[in-house]
């Protein structure tokens, strides 16, 4: 049976990063679009060009350096934006123009002050303009679920008409159930005239916890694109989170029986990505990309997991990129191991700078015993920085630590291995990270963390 294929349609760059404490400047954003596009999203929304000059060079540079995905620049519906986003865009392999415009009685009267038909009338101008510089135009009716039905059929009627080629839905305010938010697609694919032409799509946002929920319920009644961040990031609460929709329709295809072209082994790279270049680290008990979300810790888990790890885990680590926490990094790691683990960890290096880090990180190797992800992690930006004042095997690591990377990044992420194991044969020894902790912004390199000794003859040898 053929299964639909959903289209992943990333927008960290545009509204997540619209949010609090997490934006980024135009090298960051490069860095995540490349990563966003080893991890095979469909789309990536790079920005709001008319925002600000830094926005417009980002989407600029994004169109020019990433070629495979579609590359969607955001326009208010008028034509300076319009015109703004093609200029920032007309270089991509295939770029789309993504505009918007509030349609709720609410927005039209406060904020916008036009009335219903001036909203139509301007929506369709801009979309009709946009088709005119580029085939890929998507419209979003802004504050959607809170728009009165007939007029946002009426809307969503015009902007096809008008050239629009994806109708995206957003629930702006997070303010939808899974039903209702099902049911209005549905009824926008019963009411208007040549929806069967366009893809429509979705876009929910997390403020009663339900963005991922009302996206699923929107594929249900035959969306067929999903709107998404990395770690759910976005404005307020956040968007439906990336990694939940695509691990959703993996380990639970028999209820959602959809594909996205997503390869999860990525997912945990580029998690781990975003918190590094924005230092807003991931919460613990994230769904997929948490430290703690394939850690056990009650003994009965412990030991269900030793006998057997299906008794408690529904998807492994490794099919979502985690690495293996049993795999410690030394002084006898080889430069495969190394790189292998700064994949892991989002960073992927041209063979000189590989080269770079493994001098860098044979040194420090041989003052600490064993290397830590957040030693990799300032050991790799102090490369990238070309730094070589300050060389990590100097032993202030751990004292410099706390402002470079977040608290997060700092733990060994995922130690089931590790834990389980002290768990299972008795030995309490070990520190489980989950109850290492911090103060706020402080990280805890410090602090040690288990000891694998024995499993380093197990590792990659060589260089
Ligand atoms: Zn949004």
């Amino acid at each position: 049976m053929d299964r639909p294929r959903i289209t992943i349609f990333d927008t960290t760059l545009r509204d997540g990063e619209q949010s609090p404490g997490c934006s980024m400047n135009v090298q960051e954003k490069l860095r995540l679009a490349q990563q966003l596009d080893r991890l095979g999203v469909d789309v990536i929304e790079a920005g709001f060009p008319i925002a600000s000059d830094g926005d417009f060079e980002a989407v600029r540079r994004i169109a020019a350096t990433v070629r495979r995905p579609v590359i969607a620049g955001l326009a208010r519906a008028c034509t300076g934006d319009v015109d703004r986003a093609w200029q920032a865009l007309q270089g991509a392999a295939r770029p789309r123009i993504h505009v918007f415009l509030a349609t709720s009685d609410i927005h039209l009267r406060y904020k916008l002050r036009i009335t219903r038909e001036q909203c139509l009338e301007q929506a369709r101008n801009a979309v009709r303009h946009a088709k005119s510089l580029c085939a890929d135009v998507e419209f979003s009716p802004e504050d959607a679920t809170r728009t009165d039905i007939p007029f946002l059929c009426q809307v969503v009627e015009a902007v096809i008409a008008a050239g629009a080629t994806t109708v995206n839905i957003p629930d702006t305010v997070g303010y939808s159930m899974p039903e209702e938010y099902g049911n209005l697609i549905r009824t926008l694919r019963e009411k208007v005239a040549g929806i069967e032409k366009v893809t429509i799509s979705t876009h929910c946002h997390n403020d009663l916890g339900l963005a991922v929920a009302n996206s699923l319920a929107g594929v249900q009644q035959g969306a067929r694109q999903v709107e998404c961040t990395i770690n759910g990031i976005g404005e307020r609460a956040g968007n439906a989170s990336l990694e939940e929709i695509v691990m959703v329709m993996r380990v639970r295809r028999d209820r959602y029986a959809y594909e996205t072209g997503v390869a999860a082994e990525q997912l945990y790279a580029s998690s781990q990505a975003l918190a590094e270049i924005t230092r807003v680290p991931v919460q613990p008990n994230k769904a997929i990309t948490g430290r703690n979300a394939f850690a056990h810790e009650a003994g009965i888990h412990q030991d269900g997991m030793l006998k057997n790890p299906l008794t408690y885990e529904i998807m492994t680590p490794q099919s979502v990129g985690v690495p293996d926490s049993r795999l410690v990094l030394g002084k006898h790691s080889g430069r495969h191991a190394l790189a292998l683990r700064c994949e892991q960890l989002g960073h992927q290096f041209e063979r000189r700078e590989l080269d770079e880090v493994y001098r860098r990180f044979v040194v420090l190797a041989d003052r600490i015993k064993k290397v830590q992800d957040c030693h990799l992690i300032e050991l790799i930006q102090d490369v990238k920085k070309g730094d070589g004042s300050r060389g990590v095997g100097s032993g202030d690591v751990a004292a410099s630590s706390g402002k470079k990377f977040p608290p997060a990044a700092a733990t060994l992420p995922f130690p089931r291995a590790a834990s389980a194991a002290a768990g299972g044969n008795g030995n309490g020894n070990d520190a489980h990270p989950a109850q290492v902790s911090g103060s706020a912004g402080q990280a805890t390199v410090s602090i040690p963390f288990a000891d694998h000794h024995g499993e380093q003859e197990d590792y990659l040898w060589g260089v």
